[in-house]
């Protein structure tokens, strides 16, 4: 993994106390004051593997965006930009760190040819107000020259996206474009799901399976939909009764109560509405052979993908099936037709049965493989540098 830290070429984006503080991390030590933040800062990107880390401040809106770029190894830095109301600059950071380290690995086993980022803008996201914020933001991340690419995230929508779009090229998910990704998403998820049944199964057809599928919103809608058309029973569930109704309605599932999902005898469960859902608390209940579902962060902690494997049930690493979504932006950017991002996504399937080849002659855990998997793809592409080659950066796509 590439760990060249790049924290000087972009300075002049720094601005604010914890900016401040993380210069004078740069500067002689005699000079210092109180930079413990700052260091801890360096510390997470070390561990991490971060190349740079931003911070911004805008007093004509109040605006404050943290841009963290991960890996720019296989292109330019992707990640969404999260609007949220952070308890701490501190917290703020790491989220923009965790996130933009996710979005190396997703796209790298998505076979894209983007890097790791993320954003994030710290504030109260139902604000009405947005132009001047959101202009902030393209403003600063036009500062980084297309190291970093945003798009939308929790928090942001695809109007905000359009102020962003007035100050930089460097946005996706812009009205009248690629739009809603779920579609993507869903059908990614669906032909993971066949994979991580002819791995378990010995053949991938759903028909007669009983999946158990979390959250009835964009993903999961879709999700069923396929499900239903290929003949798997569906359970379903949502905290939104509405919701619930309309994919009941359009596919026959059965709806339980939220709670009593990882209750069911199911064959899969396929969370597709929070994060963390496989923990101490979910794990035991679960009966399930096959977890494969689009939501993100779907391990509580690391350790829980170990205990899946030590109980027999096949995950299906979360950003290895969700990569739809990148794959839909990858496709906007570089103006795929839907069909060749859909066509991309289906990769998804012989992806994640590499995946499941590696965790069992490895012998180990099928989201350590899938990291594995990253890793050795950004490995490769860097190895390729040695050789210095008129154009090669244009020419990629
Ligand atoms: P969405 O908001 O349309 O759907 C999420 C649904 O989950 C909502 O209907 C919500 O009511 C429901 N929900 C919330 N808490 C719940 C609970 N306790 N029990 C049951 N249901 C609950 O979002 P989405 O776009 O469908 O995304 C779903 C997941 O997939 C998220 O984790 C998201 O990060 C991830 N994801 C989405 C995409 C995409 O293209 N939309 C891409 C990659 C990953």
């Amino acid at each position: 993994m590439t760990t060249s830290k790049n924290l000087g070429g972009n300075r002049s984006a720094f601005g604010g106390a914890v900016a401040s503080a993380l210069e004078s991390d740069l500067a002689p030590r005699s000079q210092r004051h109180g930079s413990a933040a700052a260091a801890d800062v360096f510390a997470q990107m070390q561990t991490m593997g971060h190349e740079q880390v931003l911070l911004s401040h805008d007093p004509s809106c109040g605006y404050l965006g943290i841009v963290a770029i991960h890996d720019t190894t296989l292109g330019p830095a992707l990640g969404g930009t999260r609007f949220w109301q952070y308890g701490s600059t501190d917290e703020a950071i790491t989220d923009a760190l965790r996130l933009s380290r996710g979005m190396t690995y997703k796209s790298a086993v998505a076979g894209i040819n983007l890097g790791g980022g993320k954003s994030v803008i710290i504030g109260d996201n139902r604000r009405t107000d947005r132009e001047a914020l959101f202009r902030a933001h393209g403003r600063f991340i036009q500062t980084l020259g297309g190291r970093y690419i945003t798009a939308e995230d929790i928090g942001t929508s695809p109007a905000d996206m359009e102020y962003i779009k007035l100050e930089t090229d460097h946005v996706a998910g812009l009205l009248g474009l690629s739009g809603d990704p779920s579609p993507v998403t869903a059908y990614g998820v669906y032909v993971g799901m066949k994979a991580a049944a002819q791995f378990r199964w010995g053949k991938d057809e759903l028909s007669g399976k009983t999946v158990a599928v979390q959250g009835c919103g964009k993903v999961a809608s879709h999700l069923a939909s396929h499900l239903q058309v290929e003949g798997a029973k569906l359970i379903v569930t949502d905290i939104d009764a509405e919701k619930v109704k309309q994919v009941v309605r359009e596919t026959g599932a059965r709806a339980v109560a939220p709670d009593e999902i990882y209750d069911q005898e199911a064959d899969i469960y396929a969370p597709c509405a929070l994060g963390a859902t496989v923990n101490d608390e979910t794990l035991s209940r679960l009966k399930v052979e096959v977890i494969a579902g689009g939501a993100n962060n779907q391990l509580a902690e690391d350790r829980h993908g170990d205990e899946l494997e030590q109980r027999g049930i096949l995950y299906a690493p979360d950003y290895v099936i969700n990569g739809g979504g990148v794959i839909n932006v990858y496709g906007e950017l570089h103006r795929w037709p839907v069909e060749r991002a859909k066509k991309k996504a289906g990769e998804i399937y012989e992806t994640l049965l590499r995946i499941f080849d590696i965790a069992r002659k490895e012998r180990i855990p099928t989201y350590r493989a899938a990291d594995r998997l990253a890793e050795q793809r950004i490995a490769a592409v860097a190895g390729l540098d040695r050789m210095w080659v008129s154009g090669r950066r244009e020419r990629r796509d």
